[in-house]
């Protein structure tokens, strides 16, 4: 097969008619290099402990590196165009991020001092006997604390969706009608601490290290990043093991039998294990986002998973009404949806 027909094979094609050699082949590599580079270039940071921010230093300097990648990326080789559109959602998002980041920091700060001595007994973990393999190589140790975790957050990610009052507040991430890397952190900062304390507790109960632990935040912040990149990528196998954009695009389907699958925050093995593994040899939809509608500023957000069902009704018919009127007075945009 030629590789011209290999790309319009490919049911990942966005047909924009631009795709050649190149693209084609940075397509298929783009993912893992990102990911091994950035992953390479922290254990390079913690390799050297002298002086004591090297680790921090190498990690942040990885993200930085990632970010201003996948932003370069999303212009050069999108998956899709129509995400480009503004949503007057980036600062939310931003906002987002920053309020569900700052809480899992300050909760980890308080688990470093007082929280894990309490919670685990020291070293020896919850039950007092030391389960966690510690002799194990750190690249062992970590493989495991993501599987092991990664149970936990299958159940945190999987009940958000099915337990409505939970649902509320997972929502927020799914309101977003396009996906690029600035709506990553887009979580309500409730909905960030019930999945990193179901993830992280296994860890500490079985006396991982805090080393352990900071590798397993390390690794999903990278795929993180990853999984919601607007960037025209293919997977093949590594779709089957890891959390990839394309198995996270069914994941924001508006439709249940896509979106409430894929439910792996790193890997797929729990989804494939209870059966909630999706991948369809067809595009995932571009019309993403949820039914219900979304208050527009950050504020009402916050506030919208603990309004009563028929004030959030009320904020979504006053939003038709506005669209409505906006049509009526000839909005390109709406208009010529
Ligand atoms: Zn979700």
């Amino acid at each position: 097969m030629t590789l011209k027909a290999a790309i319009a094979r490919n049911p990942q094609n966005t047909g924009t008619g631009e795709y050649n050699a190149l693209k084609y082949a940075m397509s298929w590599i783009a993912w893992p290099f990102l990911f091994m580079t950035c992953l390479g270039a922290t254990a390079y940071g913690f390799s050297i402990k002298d002086p004591a921010y090297m680790p921090y230093l190498c990690f942040n300097l990885s993200y930085l590196f990632l970010i201003v990648s996948l932003l370069w990326l999303e212009r050069f080789m999108p998956h899709e165009r129509n995400w480009y559109k503004a949503d007057g959602q980036t600062w939310a998002n931003i906002a987002h991020t920053l309020t569900s980041k700052g809480t899992s920091q300050i909760l980890l700060m308080v688990n470093t001092y007082i929280g894990a001595n309490m919670l685990t007994g020291g070293s020896s973990g919850l039950l007092g006997i030391q389960i966690w393999p510690s002799e194990w190589s750190l690249t062992a140790q970590v493989v495991l604390a993501v599987i092991v975790s990664e149970f936990m957050l299958y159940w945190a990610h999987r009940t958000a969706h099915e337990f409505m009052p939970l649902w509320r507040f997972h929502a927020i991430h799914h309101s977003v009608e396009k996906l690029w890397i600035v709506n990553t952190g887009r979580f309500h900062f409730i909905d960030s601490l019930y999945s990193i304390v179901l993830g992280i507790l296994p860890l500490l109960a079985l006396g991982a290290s805090m080393e352990v632990v900071m590798w397993l935040g390390v690794v999903t912040a990278f795929i993180g990043m990853l999984t919601h990149c607007n960037v025209e990528m293919r997977f093949g196998i590594l779709s089957w093991v890891f959390n990839t954009p394309e198995l996270h695009r069914w994941h924001h389907s508006k439709v249940l039998r896509e979106g409430n699958t894929n439910y792996g925050e790193n890997i797929m093995l729990w989804d494939h294990v209870f059966r909630t593994f999706f991948h369809e040899d067809r595009r995932p939809p571009v019309n993403i986002g949820i039914t219900e509608h979304m208050p527009v500023k950050f504020t009402q957000q916050l506030v919208w998973p603990f309004l009563k069902e028929e004030r959030r009704k009320a904020i979504g018919a006053a939003h038709k009404e506005s669209v409505r009127i906006s049509v009526g007075k000839g909005d390109p945009l709406q208009a010529a949806e």
